[in-house]
């Protein structure tokens, strides 16, 4: 197990220090911003989405490793999803931060299920996919995980 926690934190950083989608996305026409109070993340997020199919997502802002990382993450497991497998993925990620059993198959996604055993962390990696949600509903108001 400690050789699969080594593993899963080499992940985390790797999306950390060099993470995957960043930046402004051209021809986005879902946007969403979210703040985490508790930690100072900050995240804005831009999404591409035709026929209800995610053609592009990229995200910026700034944060602490978790944040980025999952943000990261995020982006990668989102490409080519329908909005409905989104939400899917959505609640699977929650109920893993939590700390709760899920029967959906997060993938790569999986790396951050040790958040769930620090709660203040688990808002910081639950920040993007809130945010995320806020952008498929169209909300204009921001995000706070507060
Ligand atoms: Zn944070």
């Amino acid at each position: 197990m400690s050789d699969l926690r080594d593993l899963y934190q080499e992940v985390i950083f790797d999306h950390n220090r060099h993470p995957r989608n960043f930046g402004p996305l051209v021809g986005a026409n879902r946007h969403a911003d979210g703040f985490n109070p508790l930690c100072g993340d900050r995240l804005t997020l831009n999404l591409q989405v035709q026929d209800g199919v995610i053609q592009d997502v990229r995200f910026e802002g700034s944060g602490c490793a978790i944040s980025t990382a999952s943000a990261s993450l995020m982006t990668e497991a989102l490409k080519g999803k329908t909005e409905a497998e989104a939400t899917v993925l959505f609640e699977g990620f929650h109920h893993m931060v939590m700390g709760e059993k899920t029967t959906v198959d997060l993938g790569k996604l999986a790396v951050l299920a040790g958040v769930s055993e620090f709660p203040a962390r688990v808002k910081c990696a639950s920040l993007a996919w809130h945010t995320l949600n806020a952008a498929l509903k169209n909300e204009s108001d921001p995000v706070s995980t507060e």
